[in-house]
């Protein structure tokens, strides 16, 4: 059996062992029960020892649904033993390099595989500095103007590619849309904008039957419609990038420990997962779990790459 640091710190610490104890990683492609795996836990700088933004949920031990793509999560792909031809949608919160850039990564990747049917992939619509879904593949990918332009089949599905169907989400829609459903395994997926400063963001939630996870994407704490899109979810995944004292830039786009632990208690949400981590807010790390611990009574987990969890 291996004992993991997380388990060792949370031993060495004394403090809430059942909170920190995180769950076997190789358990996601085993068990029969839709399952999370945490691809990168890490933000959008390389001081921290984890991969940026990924998540992958496993249902009957197949990678399923890929949400977010930063840098890193290639290499966590492979090492969580996730096959390209098993995705059914890859969905982008949005197009900051921390959850995006190891997307064409993956899609050569996936040249390799056998898939054959085409891989819908959901994300913000245009806005500011940043390009809606379709154009950001088209920047990538178009046989004119495309930095990858060798890999433009993905575009129409020649060349031995399979075709992207990119679905775009308007953020400022104040109602959730729905991006993807499978009636006979009676799984969807909806998709609603929320607050991280300029940047058009979307937070998924993914339900499997009885079952739901939410991912919050980046975002400020300040919207009561996540709350409602949250509501009753079995998984919450929630981003603790800053520490409680944050001020300025990175208090306009994320929220502090004390304010996830409200959401999360207002959302009433049975399991917390915390993820995307800086230096900055690892570095008192104990304080910042306590400011949601306080507020939060449910199970919290404190991710590192490769985690699996249960929903
Ligand atoms: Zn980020």
């Amino acid at each position: 059996m291996k004992f993991r640091l997380s388990i060792l710190i949370a031993l060495l610490c004394n403090a809430s062992v059942d909170t920190l104890a995180n769950e076997n990683p190789a358990s996601c492609t085993d068990s029969d029960e839709p399952m999370v795996q945490v691809l990168g836990s890490g933000g959008p700088i390389a001081d921290d020892g984890r991969a940026s933004s990924g998540y992958l949920v496993w249902i009957g031990g197949r990678s399923r649904f890929l949400i977010d793509a930063g840098g890193g999560i290639f290499l966590r792909f492979g090492e969580a033993g996730a096959r390209f031809a098993d995705l059914n949608h890859i969905a982008i919160s949005h197009f900051h390099t921390d959850h995006s850039t190891d997307l064409v990564a993956l899609l050569k990747s996936g040249y390799f595989s056998n898939r054959t049917r085409k891989l819908p992939v959901s994300g913000p619509a245009a806005g500011g500095d940043y390009p809606g879904t379709g154009d950001y593949l088209k920047r990538l990918l178009d046989q004119d103007h495309g930095a990858y332009a060798y890999l433009d089949g993905y575009l129409d599905g020649s060349a031995g590619l399979v075709e992207l169907e990119s679905i775009e989400v308007d953020p400022t829609l104040t109602q959730a849309s729905r991006v993807y459903q499978d009636p006979d395994a009676d799984i969807e997926i909806f998709a609603l904008g929320v607050p991280h400063g300029p940047v058009p963001t979307l937070a998924y939630r993914i339900r499997i039957g009885q079952r739901s996870i939410v991912f919050s994407g980046d975002q400020n704490g300040s919207s009561d419609a996540f709350i409602d899109f949250a509501r009753g979810t079995d998984v919450l995944v929630m981003h603790m990038p800053v520490p409680e004292n944050i001020s300025g830039v990175g208090r306009k786009l994320h929220a502090p420990p004390s304010l996830i632990g409200k959401i999360a208690a207002e959302t009433g949400a049975r399991k917390l997962l915390l993820s995307h981590f800086m230096a900055r807010s690892l570095e008192n790390r104990e304080e910042n779990l306590q400011q949601i611990r306080s507020r939060f009574g449910g199970t919290l987990v404190s991710a590192v790459d490769l985690d699996c969890v249960g929903f």
